[in-house]
């Protein structure tokens, strides 16, 4: 049975007092259903904070928004997956086209990046998206498997079974626009049939497919409805307690 899940990406925003506001806000107000999982993507400085706020729930987990694809050791600035594991994350996000545009992460990094999660114990969100010249082009489902395939399918069956996939059409993150919900399933469907190509109908049935771009209260329910889409990875709209806790009543 696939997990249903909502992941708030704060992305760099928020001071310290307003992470903590927004946390407590956000908790006070989402029900008590746990059938969904609620994830905070906060900044790695906000990371045990949030964490320990949220380790009295069921249902609430912590994430980093990257890792280091090193072991511990002389890498000045990085942040390893042991030490984000040791602050108390369940999960990391790797492979967001912010990631992926502006600091030159490349398929290959991202393979040693998903393994140092792994092998420390966290969950990989693992985000992929094309661009819209390549939507524009017709090869966006080429893309989209490659970056897959390329950093992941090197993994045991046990190992991907860590693994959740946010498909982000790069067009639609931070834009207002947002794919449609049949363009959002067409890619959801996609990739859980190439997850069964190469892992078999059981691991691709079991893994959650999220969606993000531009995602917000208005839409989610509508995006949220399609078969192939189990929640979604929600970056502007999480910035406000009573947007992010509507999207997760949407699920
Ligand atoms: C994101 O950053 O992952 C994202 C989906 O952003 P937004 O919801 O603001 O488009």
């Amino acid at each position: 049975m696939r997990k249903n899940i909502v992941v708030a990406n704060w992305k760099m925003n928020l001071n310290r007092v307003d992470a903590v506001t927004l946390v407590s806000s956000v908790l006070d107000k989402l029900s008590s259903r746990n059938q969904i999982e609620v994830v905070f993507a906060p900044s790695f400085v906000y990371l045990y904070k949030v964490a320990n706020m949220c380790k009295n729930t069921t249902n609430v987990f912590v994430a980093s928004q990257d890792c280091s694809a090193n072991d511990d050791g002389s890498f000045t600035g990085e942040v390893s997956a042991s030490m984000i594991h040791s602050c108390g994350a369940r999960y990391v996000i790797l492979g967001h086209s912010e990631r992926r545009i502006n600091f030159s992460e490349t398929n290959e990094l991202l393979r040693l990046k998903a393994k140092q999660a792994l092998a420390n114990s966290l969950d990989v969100i693992f985000c992929c998206g094309e661009s819209l010249e390549q939507r524009k082009n017709g090869v966006y489902l080429e893309s989209i498997k490659s970056q897959i395939s390329d950093s992941l399918f090197h993994f045991s069956e046990s190992e991907f079974s860590h693994i959740v996939i946010a498909y982000e059409p790069i067009w639609a993150i931070g834009t207002g626009v947002t794919a449609s919900s049949d363009q959002a399933q067409e890619v959801h469907s996609f990739i859980r049939s190439i997850i069964a190509d190469q892992y078999g109908d059981n691991v691709a049935d079991s893994t959650s497919i999220l969606y993000g771009g531009s995602c917000n209260s208005s839409n989610a329910a509508e995006i949220f409805s399609q078969k192939d889409i189990d929640g979604g990875l929600i970056g502007g709209a999480s910035l406000n307690a009573s947007d992010f806790v509507h999207i997760t009543s949407l699920l």
